[in-house]
């Protein structure tokens, strides 16, 4: 199993009719957050997701569309080492989106 980040916060949207079945996320994605189902790509499991933005910026189709930024992996990783609650610094306004 794959290391999950924070549940239910992932940005990643696939908008699946503007798929045309290339096959490069789930190529590029290295957390297989992204499949091949048939002629079109499918989300596995979006608490997979680092949001690395390597599957949106090798779509040919603009069929993906996330947040790209490391806030909420670094979240995890300076929380475990904090030994605290992820919190990731990132919110505008001093409101963290973790
Ligand atoms: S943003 Fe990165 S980890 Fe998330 S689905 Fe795309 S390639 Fe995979
Ligand atoms: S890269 Fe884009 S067009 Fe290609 S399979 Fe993935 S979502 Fe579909």
């Amino acid at each position: 199993m794959g290391l999950k980040y924070l549940r239910g916060v992932s940005t990643l949207k696939l908008d699946e009719p503007k798929c045309t079945g290339c096959g490069m996320c789930a190529q590029v994605c290295p957390h297989a957050v992204l499949e091949m189902d048939g002629r079109k790509a499918r989300i596995t499991d979006p608490d997979l997701c680092m949001e690395c933005g390597a599957c949106a910026g090798n779509c040919p189709a603009a069929a993906i569309t996330l947040k790209k930024g490391v806030g909420c992996a670094a979240a995890v990783i300076t929380g475990f080492i904090k030994g605290t609650e992820p919190v990731c610094g990132c919110g505008e306004g001093g409101d963290d989106c973790c």
